[in-house]
């Protein structure tokens, strides 16, 4: 993130003893000569301008913090070194604290009022006393807010929350039940009365595949290629080509009545993001040869000049039948399954799915 300053404005101090609204560099109130206490913050103004262009207050907000007297209070400028007020030593004073976000920074639209809370009259915002009783003004009625939805109802009543427990429960005490019953096994006898095998071999070529990348990352081989400019990466300093986006400007307090006004800014760095079409090895057919005899064969393969062989599979199924259910039961080895003649006798475990989890041949 870079801070980009945008130049100085004025902020100002409301009096705590009249509520008169002062200039930010001026260290005693207008209206009842009171000096502004060190606890007294600066504010955004009512009526906020454009960044000033008065060298002598943008010298002032560059000095550094101001510093109240420590025998009277007095705020002086940062250079002063002794309290123009009781003429004591600065050195023994206060710095104001600095760096603070005042506020969002904006110019107030020239028409924007602030109403006299003495007498109704409505005065223009940057107005400091009321032009009709000489009351001081306050700040301006803050824009109206959007109205504040009702809380939302606290979570659920106590005995809804009961009855999501119940229900949870007794999905849980289900799901135990069906793999406890699920997963128990049963040990039967059966009788093979028959066995098939299935072997298969992929075949590879290379086909045509839609593909994306950065245009400097594209492959040798891309064609077709369009690209459409996207962000890339974001950077925190200014980039050559970048696109810079920036917060809304604030404005910090300087110590000094003047604020500086600031925007957090960070660049987008964009580039070509491309489609292209390239060749790619992918399974374009997949030859099977099956049978139920005790003599797997693999298929025979005819590649063309751009292909070549993929993965090959093979599965060898022995089906048995225990007097009352077919089963079947899928064999780790070809040396298993060649033990699946017709009529042999097998121990098996069927699951309570009916799905047969180990077959032993009984000798
Ligand atoms: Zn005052
Ligand atoms: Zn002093
Ligand atoms: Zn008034």
């Amino acid at each position: 993130m870079t801070q980009k300053d945008l130049g100085y404005v004025e902020l100002e101090w409301t009096c705590p003893r009249c509520k008169g609204r002062n200039p930010g560099t001026q260290a005693t109130c207008s209206t009842c000569g009171a000096a502004q206490p060190e606890n007294v913050n600066f504010e955004t103004p009512a009526a906020q301008a454009a960044v000033t262009t008065d060298q002598a207050k943008i010298d002032r907000a560059k000095a550094g913090p101001d510093i109240h007297c420590g025998f009277c209070g007095a705020r002086n400028p940062a250079d002063a070194k002794v309290c123009k007020q009781c003429g004591g030593d600065l050195t023994q004073g206060k710095a104001r604290e600095a760096g603070k976000t005042v506020g969002a920074y904006g110019e107030t639209d020239a028409g924007a009022k602030v109403k006299c809370k003495a007498c109704g009259e409505e005065n223009p915002a940057a107005a400091v006393t009321c032009a009709k009783c000489g009351a001081p003004l306050g700040k301006p009625a803050p824009a109206a807010a959007p109205a504040q939805a009702a809380p939302a109802p606290s979570g659920l009543g106590g005995g809804s929350v009961l009855i999501f427990v119940a229900i949870g429960l007794i999905v849980v005490l289900g799901l135990c039940a069906f793999v406890f019953f699920g997963f128990r096994t049963s040990e039967k006898t059966a009788t093979s009365t028959g066995a098939h095998w299935e072997r298969s071999v992929a075949i590879m070529g290379m086909v045509p595949v839609r593909a994306q990348a950065w245009q400097n990352q594209l492959p040798s081989n891309a064609n077709n290629v369009s690209c459409r400019s996207e962000r890339r990466s974001t950077s925190s300093s200014p980039q050559p080509g970048a696109r810079e986006v920036c917060g809304t400007p604030y404005t910090v307090d300087t110590g000094t009545g003047m604020g500086r006004v600031v925007q957090d800014c960070e660049y987008e760095v964009y580039d070509d993001y491309c489609s292209y079409t390239t060749l790619q090895w992918a399974v374009v057919n997949t030859v099977v040869e099956k049978g139920n005899d005790f003599a797997p064969r693999w298929p025979a393969v005819n590649l063309t000049g751009d292909q070549k062989l993929g993965t090959r599979n093979e599965t060898y199924v022995c089906e048995l039948n225990d007097g009352k259910n077919n089963y079947t039961f899928t064999m780790r080895t070809q040396a298993e399954y060649e033990e699946c003649l017709a009529g042999s006798e097998w121990k098996i475990e069927v699951d309570g799915f009916g799905a047969v989890v180990s077959a032993v041949p009984v000798n």
